[in-house]
């Protein structure tokens, strides 16, 4: 259609992109595409329109040669173009299978009518009905119907135990019944439901080990599908009848002989479905293996039949109609077993008025916790510093530096909590090299210019060495008192330390756990500093929160990963927060470069000019040792090859985790004292040194580690002022995790965006090691998906607790009896407050 701009850049972008596509690497990397003409081209279009705008977001990857190696990334622009072009998107199975007829999808639109939400109910529930309720949730899943001691078995095994755990184990998907298709519009990859009549049932051995298969043949007027058992034949054999009908819902796929077929569909006959009044949509649920959907399903209805009306509404009723939530009840209902008219993307996506309800809930009880557990410290007599005097102004004017505007911030609202008379509680956060170190000197000046002792504490030797030096370096000349204690401390100078400590003798110590060891007493313990708290378990944190018969000191935990706002809120929801979110102006951005194994030889390349330069490099490999079942690289098969090979010019050393600790630092020290060149090593130093002349990383393996774990690697560079270069080289298969991984780590070196990808991919237990922390898991919210409602929650339970702070009013007494069984039960805490 010549005149029609969007046919014209329809036209124009279609070619090269489907050239690019079945084009191979070689020539992927070398075309060149007009990328800014198109772009303006979409800007004259309207690029706020949003197939547009996420065309204009491909065609700017597609200008680095490294994503227009990524096949999704042109499919994903061919199928958008497909739709601007009015063509249906075609699938990458769609292509193989090419030619094909065209398709129109069949039956009506489903009807997209909200069903009214059941009225809410004025009254709040009575101290009974809650009684109630919780005796029945901590039922055993045998009082459910349908559950008999073996299935409670497998249900247990699977984690499901008690009736709460049922009702709270929500379907992950669900599926679109109200629509079937008929057999002639199957296409391959499709999950669909028919409804077929059966025939030629035949139950066959196959192959030499004698594999048992059923196959049966349905149909319907446009055509035959063969449905296919492995399992449970005998079952399946008395119950499929010749000429029988059944409503059959699976994958299809398509057979040896091109015959379209589905292996182990779910069966349900049409008396059946009929007596369920379908067509419906219908839940499905994560189960244990061996467990037919439809029992799990049938487990969950009987739990939600038996148990959702007691599930009372704790939260006042005018709260609840301000904030849309429905009635508990009626919401688990809902999810559970959806009427016809609800909206089957909005379940399927969490995101409906019941899943919002259900969420909510959970929410807001954590919330609730975790903030009177915060006022319950906010109450509790602490030191009352005095404003800031000469040391740390002091300290300030000797820096070699000035502070960011961030360090300042910070500093300013570290002070505020420090004047407070009750015990600070604040997470530090920042990335890697924002200069924390400084900020928890400056604060422990504070605390000695007030007579007191401070502390700051490191996950590892060679970090509280390092820190130590910070320390010297920066408040060495301040004649106040100083001391190191870690595991190479010397005897004699350790008992002196420990004698001044005791004393009460003001001044800062720097150390490892070491620190905490019995024979260590506090005089005058004033401030905490704890970097990288979440290497610490609940148990050591609270060890230095005391000191006997004192005030309690004030903590600062430090943390190089940052934490995601949501998960600030929910995780370390009883602390208050303070992120130092610049960079030193010195610090030079790491270049990040992915590379695959074949192109091994000029990462090696990069590093060989660095070291030639007198600068130093890591090698980093996921593994120590060549194991057995991998031929994956392993750092100390390499480390000798590397010597041998291309470094064989340079000084190489070998780290790793299994080495003694002391045996590491001996190495790890030659390192940062420039007697080698090139560092070989496993994860160890991942928190570890700051070795500023360090100016490449080459990461082996990549897609085996974790992105947080990449960050923190890649933060081991670039901390001095020379241009850095952080390789990753990844050559197995990789999942689409790792490519997202790789994707996120060479597009961004924003710490708080490598969190939240991080969070997005792994879930928050894996990101900071939380579940040894003592952190919530949630059973039905997700902190990336319900980012809003948690807000609203937290804003809630705040407002809640303004006008009823220890929740002892008649209104508040139904929550302040749920909030007590879920944190005594679920969460595993002792009553806040
Ligand atoms: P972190 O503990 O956050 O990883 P550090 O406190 O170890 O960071 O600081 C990293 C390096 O940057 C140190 O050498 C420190 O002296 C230096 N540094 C800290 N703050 C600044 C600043 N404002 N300007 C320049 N350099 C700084
Ligand atoms: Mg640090």
């Amino acid at each position: 259609m010549p005149g029609d701009p969007l046919a014209e850049l329809v036209s124009s972008v279609s070619r090269p992109l489907t050239f690019l596509r079945d084009a191979d690497a070689g020539q992927r990397a070398r075309t060149r595409l007009p990328v800014s003409a198109w772009l303006d081209r979409i800007d004259r279009l309207g690029a706020e329109q949003p197939i547009l705008a996420e065309l204009g977001v491909i065609f700017r990857r597609l200008e680095d040669a490294e994503a227009r190696q990524e096949t999704e990334l042109l499919d994903r622009a061919l199928a958008l173009l497909g739709q601007l072009a009015g063509k249906p998107a075609p699938t990458p199975l769609e292509r193989a299978a090419e030619p094909r007829e065209k398709r129109e999808p069949t039956g009506a639109p489903p009807p997209v009518v909200a069903r009214p939400a059941a009225p809410l109910r004025e009254e709040p529930p009575t101290e009974p009905e809650i009684a109630r309720y919780l005796a029945a949730l901590g039922e055993p899943t045998t009082s459910l119907r349908g559950v008999g001691p073996q299935r409670a078995k497998d249900l247990a095994k699977f984690g499901l135990e008690t009736v709460e755990d049922v009702l709270y184990h929500l379907p992950f998907r669900y599926e679109d019944r109200r629509r079937l298709a008929v057999v002639g519009d199957l296409r391959e990859g499709d999950a669909a439901t028919v409804s077929l009549t059966l025939s030629g049932v035949q139950d066959r051995t196959i192959g030499r080990r004698g594999r048992r298969v059923l196959r049966v043949v349905g149909r319907d007027e446009t055509g035959v599908v063969e449905l296919v058992w492995f399992h449970q034949i005998r079952y399946f054999r008395s119950r499929l009848k010749e000429g029988s009908r059944w409503l059959v819902h699976g994958r299809v796929e398509r057979g040896y002989d091109t015959a379209l077929r589905m292996t182990h569909p779910e069966m349900e006959s049409v008396d059946e479905a009929e007596a369920q009044s379908a067509p419906r949509i219908v839940p499905v649920y994560e189960k244990p293996t061996a467990m037919p959907a439809s029992a799990m399903r049938r487990i969950a209805h009987a739990a939600v039949r038996a148990h959702a009306a007691l599930i009372p509404d704790t939260i006042p009723v005018d709260h609840r109609r301000r904030l849309g939530l429905r009635a508990l009840a009626d919401a688990f209902a809902c999810v559970h077993d959806p009427e016809s008219d609800e909206d089957v993307d909005l379940l399927g996506r969490g995101a409906s008025d019941c899943h919002r309800a259900i969420i909510f809930d959970e929410l807001f009880f954590v919330q609730l916790g975790l903030l009177l557990r915060k006022a319950a410290v906010a109450r509790e007599a602490g030191i009352g510093f005095e404003r800031p005097g000469s040391l740390v102004s002091r300290l300030l004017e000797e820096l070699p530096f000035e502070l960011t505007g961030a360090q300042a911030r910070v500093l300013e609202e570290i002070g505020e909590d420090m004047e407070a008379a009750r015990p600070m509680h604040r997470l530090l956060q920042g990335d890697v090299g924002s200069g924390k170190t400084v900020i928890a000197v400056a604060a422990a000046l504070r605390a000695i210019e007030s007579g007191y002792q401070a502390v700051l504490m490191a996950p590892t030797e060679l970090l509280a060495e390092q820190h130590w030096r910070t320390v010297q370096k920066v408040a060495g000349g301040l004649d106040v008192g100083l001391w190191c204690l870690t595991g190479e401390t010397p005897a004699a100078e350790r008992r002196d330390a420990l004698e001044q400590l005791a004393d009460g003798v003001p001044g800062l110590v720097v150390g490892t756990h070491a620190l905490i060891q019995d024979d260590v007493r506090f005089g005058r313990l004033g401030l905490t500093v704890i970097d990288e708290q979440h290497r610490f378990g609940v148990l050591q944190r609270a060890a230095l929160s005391r000191s006997e018969g004192e005030l309690p000191p004030d903590v600062l935990l430090m943390t190089a990963t940052p934490i995601p706002r949501t998960m600030a809120l929910s995780v370390y929801g009883d602390l208050d927060l303070s992120t130092i979110d610049e960079l030193p102006p010195s610090r030079k951005p790491v270049t990040t470069r992915l590379f695959g194994a074949a192109q091994r030889a000029r990462a090696y390349e990069t590093v060989r000019s660095e070291v030639a330069a007198g600068r130093q490099a890591y090698v980093v490999y996921p593994l120590v040792e060549e194991s057995e079942k991998s031929d994956l690289r392993d750092a100390t098969s390499a480390a000798e090859e590397l010597a041998a090979g291309p470094f064989s010019d340079f000084r190489v050393a070998l780290v790793h985790g299994r080495m003694a600790s002391s045996e590491r630092d001996v190495v790890m020290r030659a390192f940062r004292d420039g007697e080698y060149d090139i560092l070989v090593a496993t994860t160890v130093i991942e928190v570890g040194i700051d070795v500023p002349n360090a100016s490449v990383i080459v990461i082996e393996h990549a897609e085996r580690f974790g992105l947080s774990q990449l960050h923190q690697l890649r933060g081991r560079v670039g901390r001095g002022s020379d241009a850095a270069y952080c390789l990753l080289i990844a050559d197995y298969a990789q999942s689409e995790d790792a490519k997202e991984r790789l994707r996120v780590m060479t597009e961004t070196s924003d710490g708080l965006r490598i969190a939240e990808a991080d969070l997005e991919i792994r879930g928050p237990g894996a990101l900071l090691g939380t579940r040894q922390a003592g952190v919530p898991d949630f059973r039905v919210a997700s902190l990336l998906r319900d980012a809003g409602i948690l807000r609203e929650a937290r804003r809630l339970a705040e407002q809640i607790l303004a006008g009823d702070p220890g929740l002892t009013s008649e209104a508040s007494r139904p929550i302040a009896h749920l909030l007590d069984a879920r944190w005594a039960g679920r969460l595993g805490l002792a009553r806040v407050g």
